[in-house]
C-alpha cells in the first residue's frame, strides 16, 4: 500500500500525460512556453481571481507575495505554529519577524482568537509593526477567513494565504487560493494538484501586486528586458511543468477532487469512536492529508509502529512546532525575555506528539481504507 499512490495516478493518466509532455518537449519553448500561459488562465479561472502567476514552487511563492508587499525589517507577520516550515522561512528570508500563533484543537488551522492575542501582544512591546497574517489551509482545509478577516481588518493586516495544501477546498462554494489579499498554492508532487518536479503559483485580485510579482520573478525586470528596475528572483515554471499540471487539473475537477472526499467519508464512517477530522459547515477540504488524533504520544506512537508492522504507511505531520524550531530561537518574536519558560501555542504543541496521518489519494481503493481502519481500530483496543 502506498500513502499517495503519484504510480498508479500516473497509469490512469498516462495517455494525455505522455503525449502532453512530448509535445512539450517538441515545441522548443522550455521556458515561458504557451503551456505556461494557458495553465495560469485555467488555474485563476478554476480559483475565481484575476490574476494567476506560475512561480518555481510554493516557498518562493510566498516570498513573491512579501516581497510584492514590501515586507521587511521591523515588520511582524503572524503564522501559525502547526505547519510546514516554509510558511515561516520566507519571513526572516525577508528580514521580517515570525510571530507564531496557536492553533485550533479540531481543524488544526489558525486561532483567530489567539490571532487577536498576538497581535496585542507585539503591540505593547512596541518594537514591531504587525503587517501580515500567513493563514495556511492545512491538511487541505481552508482557515477560518470570515474570523481571520475580522481581525485582519481591526488591525489593518494583509492577508496571504498559503494555499500550499489547500487548493480545491472551499468555503461556501468559494475556492481556497481566492481567501488571501494574495494566495499561493504549491505543485510539489504529493500536494492536491502536483507536478513532476517542483512547482507553484500566485493569485491576486490586485493588478499591481500582480505586475511586481511578474517583475520579481524574473530578475526583476522593467518594461525594457534588459532594463531591471528591482533585485528579483529567477522563479519560474517551467513548461514541462505547466504541461502536466494541465492534465492534472483537468483530472483534479473531474473526479479527483469527489474521489478523495469520498475516501475521506469512508474513513470517517469506518473509525468510529476515533478522533477523525472536522469540517466545520460550510467548508470542504480538498484532503491532502487525512490526520486523525489520538490520546497522547505513546498511543500515537505505538499506532503507528502497529501500522509499519502491517505495511500500512503513516505519516506525522508535522513532529515539531514552529516556535521549538533551531533556526527560529533567534529569529521569532518572544514577548518577554523569560518566554521560553511558558508554554507558547499549547495546542500546537500537543497535536506534534497526537497526530498521524493516514495514507490518503484519489485512486486509494475501498478494500485499503477498510484494511487502514480494522488496523487502526484493532491497534487502538
Ligand atoms: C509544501 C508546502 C509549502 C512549500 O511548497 P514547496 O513547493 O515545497 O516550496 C509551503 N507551505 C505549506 C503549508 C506546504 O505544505
Amino acid at each position: 500500500m502506498q500513502f499517495r499512490d503519484l504510480q498508479k495516478q500516473y497509469q490512469v493518466l498516462k495517455e494525455d500525460m505522455d503525449k502532453a509532455i512530448l509535445d512539450a518537449v517538441a515545441s522548443g519553448a522550455y521556458i515561458m512556453g504557451k503551456q505556461v500561459k494557458e495553465l495560469e488562465s485555467q488555474l485563476a479561472e478554476y480559483v475565481g481571481v484575476k490574476h494567476c502567476l506560475t512561480c518555481a514552487n510554493g516557498t518562493d511563492a510566498l516570498t513573491l507575495a512579501l516581497k510584492a508587499w514590501g515586507v521587511g525589517p521591523g515588520d511582524a507577520v503572524f503564522v501559525p505554529d502547526f505547519t510546514f516550515f516554509s510558511s515561516a522561512e520566507v519571513v526572516p528570508l525577508e528580514g521580517a519577524t515570525p510571530v507564531f500563533v496557536d492553533v485550533c484543537e479540531d481543524t488544526f488551522n489558525l486561532d483567530a482568537e489567539d490571532l487577536e492575542r498576538a497581535v496585542n501582544e507585539v503591540l505593547a512591546e512596541g518594537r514591531l509593526k504587525p503587517r501580515v497574517v500567513v493563514a495556511v489551509d492545512l491538511f487541505g482545509l481552508p482557515a477560518d477567513y470570515p474570523a481571520i478577516r475580522k481581525v485582519a481588518d481591526k488591525y489593518g493586516l494583509l492577508i496571504l494565504e498559503d494555499g500550499a495544501q489547500g487548493f480545491g477546498g472551499s468555503i461556501d462554494g468559494k475556492r481556497a487560493c481566492s481567501f488571501g489579499d494574495i494566495s499561493t498554492t504549491s505543485f510539489f508532487p504529493a500536494k492536491p494538484v502536483g507536478c513532476y518536479g517542483d512547482g507553484g503559483a500566485v493569485f491576486t485580485d490586485n493588478d499591481d501586486w500582480a505586475a511586481l510579482i511578474e517583475s520579481y520573478r524574473v530578475h526583476g525586470k522593467g518594461a525594457f528586458k534588459y532594463d531591471n528596475v528591482r533585485i528579483g528572483m529567477n522563479s519560474r515554471l517551467d513548461t514541462v511543468q505547466a504541461a502536466v499540471l494541465q492534465v492534472k487539473l483537468k483530472a483534479f475537477a473531474d473526479y479527483e477532487l469527489e474521489a478523495v472526499n469520498a475516501a475521506a467519508a469512508r474513513y470517517t464512517e469506518l473509525l468510529q469512536g476515533v478522533a477523525t477530522p472536522v469540517i466545520p459547515e460550510g467548508f470542504r477540504s480538498s484532503w491532502a492529508q487525512y490526520t486523525i488524533r489520538l490520546r497522547d504520544k505513546e498511543q500515537r506512537d505505538a499506532l503507528q509502529a502497529s501500522l509499519k508492522e502491517q505495511g500500512i504507511p503513516s505519516m506525522v505531520y508535522y513532529p515539531k512546532p514552529m516556535h521549538l524550531q533551531t533556526a527560529f530561537a533567534q529569529l521569532s518574536f518572544r514577548a518577554e525575555p523569560k518566554a521560553e519558560s511558558r508554554n507558547l501555542c499549547p495546542v500546537a504543541t500537543s497535536l506534534c506528539d497526537r497526530v498521524l496521518s493516514l495514507p490518503m489519494h484519489p485512486y486509494i481503493t475501498e478494500e485499503d481504507i477498510e484494511t487502514v481502519c480494522n488496523a487502526v481500530l484493532t491497534a487502538l483496543k
